[in-house]
């Protein structure tokens, strides 16, 4: 029996994990054969498992502890609001007053007049929420023919059936059924894929002309929404070139096309604002999807923010017998929202946009460095978003193959010297608690630049690289 410093006994616990949980977005197969990582507490940016390893969590739960782990103060208000009213359906007319207050509180931090807060579970039934707000929207206002909806390849946007379908990583699409006959996904905006000798500003004027020609092909009067991360992170963390967001945008507008921005990563401080698309890409969205840094990941929730206009013709219903028939019974659950009240006073009073305003940069030049190694292909991202693409042949940009299972060997490398990574295929990502400190920087760097060199160490001996 291996009993560790918890009192958690690792092998049974292991053995109920194998037996019991069906975890998600792995090979199933593989659970039967790999130790689990149990994951036990954490304190700022660190985790600790259940053997006793401690870990700067490069990964930040799932881009999500922005305020780091171990706040009492959100606990508190958790344990404060559960014991008072644990729980309250929303449907109706009903509220209570954590989720009044939260939606006011997000409203004043929105760009534009996007007011209207909509809150839901997490992030996919936000994109899913929104999504069907467009649509019920354009048969309420007699347009039913308006239903197209763009997206793109390598976005990703949920696991619910409407929010997968406009996700677009290939390796997720091929197993299971999705709407495919109003969802159209334009090629990805991925400077590091741009054709040999193209300029970032001749790419950028093809992937804005994607999108005009597009919605051209469907016709504008059939098109309802294009729906955009700013940034793509599953999908690699793919930093667009400037001013694409901008175009893309301006496009919308002209068409009468509904930009939908996806922040369920962006938002909450991780690009050093509550929500990025005005400061950091100057736009204006008609809805901003977001979740995760919402409760940093305390308790789920999610949310969709609307404009005025978009509001005013929800409201248009008033007595015509239709309604947007869609919410969740936790939809703006008191507790959640009182989660997110007290994460919201901790990112302002620790000014923890500042902060990743003021160590994101420092975060990208110490990960840049990574591009010495003959294995980094890129090294790409913004602020606490950061993603390593490695390569079997640099000069080629030649994707390894999947045998080498490249990223999975740097996690499994990087965990026993203190480091947790996201692997996913032959991209390793990171997205840390927003408290990371310089000297924790430093660490993750040192540590992944090791990890990547011994791998490709083992590859070579093995006789694989
Ligand atoms: N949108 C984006 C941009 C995401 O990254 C994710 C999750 N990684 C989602 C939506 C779905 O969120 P959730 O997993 O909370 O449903």
């Amino acid at each position: 029996m291996d009993t560790n410093n918890f009192g958690f006994d690792f092998d049974a616990l292991a053995e109920k994990d194998r037996d019991h949980m069906i975890h998600p977005w792995v090979d199933l197969g593989l659970t039967r054969t790999r130790e689990p990582l149990i994951v036990v507490e954490g304190e700022g940016a660190t985790v600790t498992d259940a053997k006793g390893h401690r870990m700067i969590d490069g990964i930040g739960g799932m881009w999500c502890v922005n305020v780091g782990y171990g706040r009492n103060e959100i606990a508190e208000a958790i344990a404060e609001q559960a014991r008072r009213l644990c729980y309250f359906s929303p449907f109706g007319i009903i509220a209570t007053p954590p989720s009044i207050d939260f939606a006011a509180r997000l409203a004043a931090y929105a760009p534009g007049d996007l007011k209207h807060v909509f809150f839901t579970t997490g992030g996919s039934t936000a994109v899913d929420s929104a999504l069907r707000f467009v649509s019920f929207r354009n048969n309420f206002l007699g347009k039913p023919k308006k239903k197209h909806i763009i997206t793109r390849e390598y976005a990703y946007h949920g696991s619910t059936l409407l929010s997968a379908s406009v996700s677009g990583k290939p390796a997720d699409r091929g197993n299971m059924d999705l709407i495919t006959d109003y969802i159209h996904h334009l090629p990805v905006p991925n400077p590091y894929r741009r054709p040999e000798g193209m300029s970032l500003e001749a790419f950028c004027d093809a992937k804005v002309a994607d999108l005009e020609n597009k919605i051209l092909e469907l016709g504008p009067e059939n098109v309802a929404c294009f729906i955009a991360e700013p940034l793509l992170a599953s999908g690699g963390v793919i930093v667009p070139p400037p001013g694409y967001q901008r175009r893309t945008w301006e496009i919308c507008r002209k068409h009468d096309v509904l930009y939908i921005s996806d922040e369920v990563v962006t938002g909450f401080g991780r690009l050093g604002h509550v929500f990025a698309s005005k400061p950091v890409f100057d736009i204006e969205p008609d809805i901003i999807t977001c979740a995760k840094g919402l409760t940093s990941g305390y308790v789920p929730l999610g949310a969709m923010l609307v404009s005025d206009r978009l509001f005013a013709d929800l409201t248009a219903t008033a007595g015509k017998g239709q309604f947007f028939a869609n919410g969740y019974t936790y939809s703006a659950h008191p507790v959640a929202c009182a989660a997110g009240m007290a994460n919201l006073d901790i990112i302002e009073r620790e000014d923890i946009c500042g902060r990743v305003r003021e160590n994101g940069p420092y975060f990208q030049q110490r990960m840049a460095e990574l591009l010495e190694l003959d294995m980094v292909g890129d090294v790409r991202g913004s602020q606490f978003m950061v993603c390593v693409e490695l390569s079997a042949d640099k000069k080629n940009k030649t994707v390894p193959p999947t045998n080498w299972d490249y990223a999975w060997r740097i996690f499994e490398k990087c965990r026993p010297k203190g480091l947790m990574v996201r692997p996913l295929s032959h991209l390793v990502i990171l997205s840390p608690p927003l408290v990371i400190t310089r000297a924790q920087i430093d660490e993750t760097v040192e540590v992944l630049k090791q990890g990547i060199q011994e791998v490709a160490d083992d590859l070579t001996r093995e006789g694989l690289r």
